[in-house]
């Protein structure tokens, strides 16, 4: 039997020091399940926007764990908050409640709720979860019909998978949870069209994220609001890539003055800490009553700290503001650097698209990671961009520099 020590130097072992990256993704290739095909880099350590592979090879991590890691990586604040959590009280099952859960609760309520409106929170571990319980709420109506988008992402689980768009996502699992229909995203004729009062709720991403940062037109998710009321229909907002402060403001809808019967928040919420959370206002608060929906984990104590981390460090560190001024300074300085391979930028605050007018996005992310940026491509023309919201204007501009030769030389890859 091993001793203390020994299993504290094994466990520290196995967090990746000695252990070159073809090892670690020799394992992967034969121990993991492969959904997600070849992963491209091994990494072993991060620190702000940077993280460092096992090779010791450093990286400016544009993407922030696919619009996760708000504050970076390792960020002081949150880990002291999750340390002294952990070490009081990791997890009680939610036969009990715990002072980080309400605290994290009445936190978020705030941004969705006002002095007249009820608003309550359903903590859940992922985004897809915190959709399912969105998803449940809605079956409480004594209606089944959901209009969902084209284009939308809402997550892989089978009810989230029901109102994701992609055929090639949706079609291997068929039969989903119904009934649900799709419109075209950012037309609120088509909207109107299929609104009836047969219709439980209607779900919207406000800017769609997977689908390659789209941006609806201005005033759609208003007007969606108004055909709502009209139908008796819940509004559901999908805030899990767009809230917490990704777009410079807490959440999209609300900032243009929308209000949503339901709003699902993950992603950004915990800085890389697993959580998620429904939140519901009004009539729509009180839809789940008791028994009728449950998790082991969510709301747990050491989730819920990290995300009142995540939201005081935002709201001292002014990185909403921050947010705002990064994103027109990506856009301006893609402009102004220029490239004939980008047709333009959109966006907002730190979910860009850089679109492409040629299908070399998944070249550019090769070779983006061999000249050490961390970047994504949600669709074959779309570089998107996601880093923490504390990047500064130098880290952008040491990409945005180095971008015009990553698109050269992607246009050079064989298809
Ligand atoms: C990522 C995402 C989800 C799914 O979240 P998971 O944590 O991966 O389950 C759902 N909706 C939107 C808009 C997302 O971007």
């Amino acid at each position: 039997m091993s001793n203390e020590l020994e299993v504290g130097q094994d466990l520290t072992r196995l967090q990746g020091n000695g252990r070159t990256s073809a090892d670690v993704l020799a394992g992967y290739g034969s121990a993991i399940m492969p959904t997600f095909g070849t992963p491209k880099r091994v990494f072993v350590r991060g620190e702000g926007c940077y993280v460092w592979d096992a090779e010791g090879r450093r990286h400016l991590d544009l993407l922030g764990g696919l619009a996760v890691n708000a504050l970076g990586h390792a960020h002081p604040t949150v880990l002291a908050a999750i340390t002294s959590q952990l070490s009081t009280l990791g997890h009680v099952s939610n036969f009990f409640a715990t002072p980080a859960q309400v605290a994290l609760a009445e936190r978020l309520t705030a941004l969705v709720g006002g002095a007249d409106v009820d608003a309550r929170v359903f903590f859940a571990n992922s985004g897809t979860e915190a959709n399912e319980a969105a998803f449940k709420i809605t079956r409480q109506t004594g209606r089944t019909k959901i209009i969902s988008t084209e284009g939308a992402f809402h997550g892989r689980s089978l009810g989230s998978l029901a109102l994701t768009h992609s055929p090639k996502y949706r079609e291997p699992f068929e039969p989903l949870p119904g009934d649900v229909t799709f419109v075209p995203y950012g037309d609120a004729a088509a909207l109107a069209e299929v609104l009836d009062e047969t219709v439980a709720a209607v779900v919207l991403e406000p800017i769609q994220g997977e689908n390659g940062v789209v941006v609806p037109p201005p005033g759609y998710l208003a007007k969606a609001r108004e055909l709502c009321d009209a139908a008796g229909a819940l509004l559901w907002i999908d805030e899990i890539q767009t809230g917490m402060g990704r777009t410079g403001s807490w959440l999209v809808h609300t900032d243009q003055g929308v209000r949503a019967d339901i709003v699902t928040l993950a992603k950004g919420l915990g800085n890389g800490f697993p959580i998620g959370a429904c939140l519901a206002t009004g009539r729509a608060a009180t839809l789940l009553g008791p028994g009728s929906h449950g998790t082991t984990f969510g709301g747990n104590p050491v989730a819920a700290i990290a995300g009142l981390a995540v939201m005081a460090v935002i709201e001292r560190d002014g990185l909403l503001a921050n947010a705002t001024a990064m994103g027109e300074r990506l856009a301006s300085m893609i402009h102004l650097v220029g490239n004939w391979h980008i047709a333009g930028v959109r966006g907002r605050g730190l979910l860009q698209a850089i679109v492409l007018n040629k299908p070399i996005a998944a070249a550019a992310v090769d070779l983006a990671l061999d000249a050490g940026f961390v970047i994504n491509a949600p669709r074959p023309d779309v570089i998107r961009i996601a880093p923490p919201l504390i990047i500064t204007g130098e880290q952008l501009d040491s990409f945005v520099h180095a971008l015009p030769g990553i698109l050269d030389a992607a246009a050079e890859v064989p298809a």
